[in-house]
């Protein structure tokens, strides 16, 4: 557990894969659960390429965007 800025306590660990320390990038695409999801939808594999070459959820998601 960890006490945020608002007093409220939050499990660190991902409560779906038990990953230490989960963060935004592990809760949209490395958590095997969302990867998953990611794996029914058809352009999987562009989602599955930008996850690795980008270091954050925002950037991953803008990477994905370009290539609509
Ligand atoms: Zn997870």
């Amino acid at each position: 557990m960890h006490s945020n800025d608002k007093g409220i306590n939050c499990p660190v660990n991902c409560v779906l894969c038990s990953g230490a320390e989960v963060d935004n990038m592990d809760v949209f695409f490395t958590c095997p659960s969302s990867q998953n999801v990611w794996n029914m939808c058809e352009f999987q594999s562009i989602v599955q390429v930008a996850s690795v070459i980008e270091e954050n959820a925002a950037t991953v998601i803008f990477n994905v965007l370009a290539n609509f």
